[in-house]
C-alpha cells in the first residue's frame, strides 16, 4: 500500500508570534519555521506502519513556497521514501490544498494519505476533511490509535470526555492527534540520506488547481494584554472578591 502524507511549513510552535502592525496578518520575517508538529506524527505514523509491513511507500507532500522543500527533507529524514513539493507563491487555504492534495493523491495512487488534524498557524482543522470529501474516502479524523489491514483501517480517535474506535474502508484519510505517537528524533546519518532521497516539484497549473483564496481576512489581532495580579492576605478575603469585584462565583 502507498501513503501520502502532507507536511505544512508553520512557524515554529516555540516562536512566540508578532502580528503586522498594519493587522494584516502574521509577520513571519526571519522568523524559525518548522513541520506542523501534528504533521511530523502523521509522517511518524506512517514510518511505523512501513516498519510493520503494512506500507509499502511514503510519499511527503508540501505545498507552498520553494522553502518546504526543507520541511519535505525533514519528513524523509523521519522515513519517507520521497517527496513532492507543489511549489507556488499564492497564499493557499484549506480548500486549495485540498484540491492539490486530491490530484497528486490521484497522480500517485495511493490508498491511503495521513495528515496532522489541524495546522497551528490557522488552525483551520479543515484539510483533511475536505481532502476525503473531495475523494469521496472514508475519514477518520483526531486519531490517537491506528491499525490497518488490507481492506479496512480501524481506528481510535479523541473525542470530547472520551475515545471513540471506528472502523473505516479504504481509501481513506486519517488525521491526527497530539497522542497518536511521539515522533523520533532526526538524526545526522538519516538528514544525509534524505539529501539523496528523490523531491519532485509541481506547479499547481500541472495539476489544473485553482488556488486562488476564497476566504478575505479583515483583521489580525493580538490577544489582549492580561492586567496584573492582586496579592489577597487570606482565602475568606479571596472568596469575597470573587463574588463582590469578579462575579465569577
Ligand atoms: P488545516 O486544515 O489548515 O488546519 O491543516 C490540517 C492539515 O492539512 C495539516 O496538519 C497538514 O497535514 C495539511 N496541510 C495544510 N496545509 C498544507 C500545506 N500547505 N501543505 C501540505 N499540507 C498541508
Amino acid at each position: 500500500m502507498k501513503v501520502l502524507v502532507a507536511v505544512k511549513r508553520v512557524v515554529d510552535y516555540n516562536v512566540k508570534i508578532r502580528v503586522k502592525s498594519d493587522g494584516s496578518g502574521v509577520d513571519n520575517a526571519g522568523v524559525k519555521m518548522s513541520m506542523n508538529p501534528f504533521d511530523e506524527i502523521a509522517v511518524e505514523e506512517a514510518v511505523r506502519l512501513k516498519e510493520h509491513g503494512k506500507v509499502a511507500e511514503i510519499v511527503a507532500v508540501s505545498c507552498g513556497v520553494a522553502a518546504c522543500g526543507e520541511t519535505l527533507r525533514t519528513a524523509m529524514a523521519i522515513g519517507a521514501d520521497r517527496a513532492v513539493l507543489v511549489e507556488t507563491e499564492a497564499e493557499l487555504q484549506p480548500l486549495a490544498v485540498a484540491k492539490l492534495l486530491k490530484a497528486v493523491v490521484e497522480k500517485e495512487g495511493v490508498q491511503l494519505v495521513i495528515m496532522g488534524k489541524q495546522a497551528i498557524d490557522d488552525d483551520a482543522n479543515q484539510t483533511g476533511q475536505m481532502l476525503a470529501a473531495l475523494l469521496g474516502w472514508s475519514q477518520a479524523t483526531f486519531a490517537s490509535k491506528v491499525e490497518i489491514d488490507d481492506t479496512q483501517a480501524k481506528v481510535t480517535r479523541e473525542v470530547d470526555g472520551g475515545l471513540e474506535t471506528i472502523a473505516v474502508k479504504l481509501p481513506a484519510v486519517i488525521t491526527t492527534d497530539l497522542r497518536l505517537n511521539e515522533p523520533r528524533y532526526v538524526t545526522l546519518p538519516n538528514i544525509m540520506k534524505a539529501k539523496k532521497k528523490p523531491l519532485d516539484t509541481l506547479k499547481p497549473e500541472e495539476l489544473g488547481v485553482d488556488v486562488s483564496p476564497r476566504l478575505k481576512t479583515l483583521k489580525v489581532a493580538e490577544p489582549p494584554k492580561r492586567g496584573a495580579g492582586v496579592k489577597v492576605p487570606d482565602v475568606a478575603t479571596l472568596v469575597a472578591r470573587l463574588k463582590t469585584e469578579a462575579k465569577v462565583i
